[in-house]
């Protein structure tokens, strides 16, 4: 069995038998122990350094906050305490709160990935993807009235008797795919990327589309190449909003590339040897955190699992 990618809560118990006993919640809002995760619009609180930490709140230093905030989030269990997401978003000066700017700063997850303990880099991918969800869920999509939070925070309900819709949090499926053909591999690159940089093709799952069919599809779209033989390899939450990564080796049939909807600036074949110096020096490869990444890695390893 592969080991967890980036971002993936692995240690958490997500402690789903219990987000509707509203006497259990209550208990954890107040006990000592319990941990709030701040969340302010999409960005997590973090003490920077070599090893950046999460701020972890007690229940008594973030009463105040409490009061004040937006959702409060049932985020689970890490070794038996609970831990809230705390959303600070409709402030406009977060670092003006109570003990906010005393304990570190509002920073964008993706930048300390790699240098974050892995659980912890889980616990505030987690927290950032359900207050993400809230924001962008406020109104019912049938109804257009006002949604509310239950369930400590994993149903928004509305608030129209007559609808009542349940929504529930929401993630988007997207297939990433190694591309193979002997000692090479397709790459492709988006403009608005770091110069030189290539990465492994990726493309949102459709409605009523299976995910062999998706990596199938977008490797058609993006290059013109056809493959075949898509094996699974691992999964990567991606909540930059609201992704799922759902990584893939395939085997291309046919070599000759064509940008069918210019989704890309440039695609190429790059040999196990292009991709080593590139590592090396060139910064051809994604970044680590990510599962393009690892994928190469793992084709570069002879498809052994890292
Ligand atoms: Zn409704």
């Amino acid at each position: 069995m592969r080991s967890p990618n980036f971002f993936a809560a692995a240690a958490l118990d997500r402690v789903t038998h219990l987000r509707a006993d509203a006497e259990w919640l209550r208990a954890q809002l107040e006990h000592p122990e319990t941990v709030f995760l701040p969340v302010w619009r999409t960005k997590n609180l973090v003490i920077e350094g070599d090893e950046p930490r999460a701020v972890r709140f007690r229940a008594a230093e973030a009463q105040p906050l409490r009061e004040a905030a937006g959702e409060v989030v049932l985020l689970g269990l890490f070794d038996g305490v609970t831990h809230f997401a705390l959303d600070l978003s409709h402030f406009d000066e977060p670092a003006a709160l109570p003990g906010i700017a005393a304990q570190g700063s509002f920073i964008e997850l993706r930048n300390v990935g790699p240098l974050i303990d892995r659980d912890e880099g889980g616990a505030l991918a987690y927290a950032r993807a359900m207050t993400h969800w809230h924001a962008t869920h406020q109104f019912c999509g049938s109804c257009g009235a006002p949604t509310e939070s239950r369930e400590g925070g994993h149903i928004r309900v509305c608030t129209n008797v007559e609808c009542a819709r349940h929504h529930f949090p929401r993630t988007d499926p997207a297939v990433i795919m190694l591309v193979e053909k002997g000692d090479r591999v397709l790459l492709g690159r988006k403009a608005e990327w770091a110069p030189g940089r290539y990465s492994t093709l990726a493309g949102f799952v459709e409605p009523g589309e299976s995910l062999e069919d998706a990596v199938r599809r977008e490797v058609m779209e993006e290059t013109g190449v056809v493959v075949s033989d898509v094996d699974y390899h691992s999964s990567q939450p991606w909540p930059f909003p609201a992704s799922l990564m759902l990584g893939f080796f395939c085997k291309a049939e046919t070599e000759l590339i064509q940008r069918n909807d210019k989704e890309l600036e440039d695609a190429r074949w790059f040999t196990r040897q292009e991709l080593l110096e590139g590592q090396g020096g060139l910064g051809i490869a994604p970044r680590p955190i990510s599962i393009a990444r690892r994928l190469i890695d793992d084709w570069l390893n002879e498809g052994g699992a890292t």
